[in-house]
């Protein structure tokens, strides 16, 4: 089955019962039991197992080619479910610049609770070999990253984690499955923020994880499920629905994207564009040898502070707010925002600075994209002068 088709045939999404084409929501919690452990289908309590979710489940692990799905209640949650798979007094390489969240749980969450981290530039090979320590059970990485899409390359990083027996994990959220399946390239465990292109219509916060074997699959099962952090079936549902156009979307996004990164770039107002297409030759190969597209994810430099803040205020079809990944276009100020909670010394590091705009490419007419931009960027220019 090609990824086009799993998209819509992939998992157990069919309801064995009714035949119903679609899911159906079962919104229940519990179970009859046809005498003491006699259980029907296996199912038995609603945070071990839904059907809604089960669909979800499975069809999540077709489509990244993996034998074991999750579903949680956020991306946050599917994160900090596999972390656990960790004890006090393991060590984390972490890519240096995760999504602001990821950060925070690591640093502010789990470091307290005994699991060390370092954080490095993931895209320097030599680096993450050097932040290899005895204790080291895991390499963390988002390939492009978040906001600044620098390219990580996934085989490399599996080669490390077999000369150092860890666990490779990737969070795919940027790329989609449609995109990019890391568990291909020998990642252990592919996780996604499904709020984002997966459920793809800012309607619903869902986290999803895939696991490479089943001994994996069997750690990942105990631990949701006596954690407890599961997606209930609404969303289950939503997020299924969001998946059969997935296709669709990121072929559009992606072409609207390329578009507003040529006007960007030819924009004099804009200092630096970043995007997978326009990187180094390096990360571009890098990328084009384990993607099969860019993704809808720009950020652009417009000077300063000041000028972010207004070009923010004076966009109409690109939403100030966070997030990405939907039908709507949405624009951010990552310093301000999404990666606020990084001290203001780590994000000058990384390269986040104040004047650093973000926009998630959404479906609307490439034209009005392009015009919304061009009137915001000339206003700039007005204050300017
Ligand atoms: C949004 C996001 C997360 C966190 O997911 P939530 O669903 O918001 O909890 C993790 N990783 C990346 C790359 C994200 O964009």
């Amino acid at each position: 089955m090609r990824t086009k088709t799993a998209l819509i045939h992939g998992g157990k999404t069919t309801d064995p019962l009714t035949g119903a084409v679609t899911p159906p929501i079962y919104q229940t919690s519990t179970y009859k039991q046809d005498g003491i452990g006699n259980l029907r289908e296996g199912y038995e309590y609603s945070r071990s197992a839904n059907p809604t979710r089960t669909a979800l489940e499975t069809l999540i692990a077709d489509i990244e080619g993996g034998v074991q799905g999750f579903a949680f209640g956020s991306g946050m949650a599917a994160i900090s479910t596999v972390l656990m798979l960790l004890k006090s007094g393991d060590h984390v390489i972490v890519g240096s610049d995760v999504y602001g969240g990821t950060y925070r749980v690591f640093n502010r969450v789990f470091q307290s609770r005994g699991l060390e981290a370092t954080f490095v530039d993931t895209s320097d090979e030599a680096a993450v070999r050097d932040a290899l320590q005895a204790n080291t059970k895991m390499i963390y990485v988002e390939t492009p990253t978040n906001p600044l899409l620098n390219v990580t390359d996934i085989r490399a990083m599996r080669q490390i984690a077999d000369e150092a027996d860890v666990l490779l994990v990737v969070d795919n959220t940027f790329m989609t499955p449609y995109f990019q399946n890391p568990i291909d390239l020998g990642a252990d465990y592919v996780l996604h923020s499904a709020t984002k292109y997966l459920g793809g219509h800012s309607d619903v916060v869902a986290g999803l994880v895939v696991a490479r074997t089943e001994e994996q699959g069997e750690a990942l099962a105990f631990l949701q499920n006596s954690v407890g952090a599961v997606l209930g079936p609404q969303d289950s549902f939503l997020v299924v629905r969001g998946i059969k156009t997935l296709a669709v979307r990121m072929e559009e996004i992606e072409s609207n994207a390329r578009a507003l990164v040529e006007f960007l770039q030819s924009n004099e107002s804009v200092s630096r564009v970043l995007h997978p297409s326009v990187s180094s030759e390096e990360a571009k190969r890098i990328h084009l040898s384990q993607a099969r597209g860019f993704g809808g994810m720009i950020a652009f430099d417009v000077g300063s502070a000041e000028a972010a803040e207004m070009m923010v205020a004076k966009t109409k079809y690109f939403t100030l707010a966070e997030s990405l990944g939907a039908v709507e276009s949405l624009i951010s100020v990552p310093a301000r925002m999404t990666h606020a909670s990084i001290p203001a010394e780590r994000r000058a590091e990384l390269g986040i600075t104040d004047g650093l705009v973000r926009i998630s490419v959404g479906l609307e007419d490439i034209d009005d994209l392009i015009e919304d931009l061009a009137q915001a960027l000339t206003a700039i220019e007005q204050v300017k002068q």
